[in-house]
């Protein structure tokens, strides 16, 4: 496993012997690897001949710089899981790397109606920072496939949107969430549960394959209500339930149990917020 740390490194080793090895897989992280990154490393893998991961913490995605502060750090421990998944380069920029400070201000992208609703509307200028560290990254890159997990289902949306506005020829690849035995989506931030968190935390998943397992049509708000008291009784503060289109995310109010749609949840435990998401057809 090849690393590297300067992006202009990067660019010319693979203008010269990457671009020769065939197909070129992408898959972008903030470290703290779990399982989760792993499916998307071997996923990855089933369809390239060079495996590439980047472990980059984004200050620019992260609306509260005490999140920021607390994102969890495990760089040795990273490295040797994705040796032993079999990636073939990391790249490890420092901040100066991704934004150089001669650079005068960030690009901003018009993401529609993404960028203001669920994670757009709790996390303000959140995608923004998201598309300014993607941008980058695959324009180092040029990869030809990049793979992110759904887990982060609106993430993957813009990502998609912020391909199509940028014509970058890449093929995107959405990974199923992998889960604890529980049902707990995998996340970095799982980390930072206390034991009585971790126990309530599966109450989100409960929330979401009860929505699934049930709800076959007519009006949302009676199963969000209900979702809404679960999540509670776990000491969950919410910052949203939403049945949504899966396409574009806009709220769905009757579903005719036809159109694609998906149930999203954000909450809080504690200080911890998490994030998980079910498609529900
Ligand atoms: P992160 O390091 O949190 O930025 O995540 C890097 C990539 O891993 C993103 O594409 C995430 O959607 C994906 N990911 C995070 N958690 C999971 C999970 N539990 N299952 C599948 N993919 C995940």
């Amino acid at each position: 496993m090849i690393l590297f740390k300067k992006s202009e490194d990067l660019r010319v080793w693979l203008a010269d012997r990457g671009k020769q090895v065939g197909k070129t897989g992408f898959v972008p992280t903030m470290g703290a690897l779990h399982e989760g990154h792993i499916r998307l490393i071997e996923a990855c893998r089933a369809v390239s001949d060079l495996c590439i991961c980047s472990i980059f913490i984004n200050p620019a995605q992260f609306n509260d710089p005490r999140d920021f502060a607390k994102y969890p750090v495990s760089i040795e421990k990273d490295l040797e899981m994705l040796a032993k998944a079999g990636t073939d380069l990391v790249f490890l920029p420092s901040v100066e790397e991704i934004y150089p400070p001669r650079e005068n201000g960030l690009e901003t992208y018009d993401l529609g109606g993404l960028a203001t609703i669920l994670e757009g509307k709790f996390r303000p200028g959140h995608f923004q920072g998201v598309c300014q560290v993607m941008s980058r990254l695959l324009k180092i890159i040029m990869p030809d496939d990049l793979f992110m997990g759904q887990k982060d289902f609106q993430q993957c949306l813009v990502v998609k949107k912020l391909i199509s506005l940028l014509k970058i020829p890449v093929g995107f690849h959405t990974v199923p969430t992998v889960r604890e035995s529980d049902g707990l989506a995998q996340s970095s931030r799982n980390r930072r549960l206390t034991p009585g968190q971790r126990k309530n935390a599966v109450a989100i998943s409960r929330a979401l394959y009860d929505i699934r397992d049930k709800f076959v049509s007519g009006d949302v708000g009676a199963v969000v209500e209900s979702a809404r008291e679960k999540l509670e009784e776990a000491q969950f503060k919410i910052d949203y339930i939403s049945i949504a289109r899966a396409t574009d995310l806009q709220p769905i109010l009757k579903w005719d149990g036809k159109e694609k749609a998906a149930a999203l949840i954000a909450a809080f435990q504690g200080e911890v917020r998490l994030i998980d998401n079910m498609l529900l057809n």
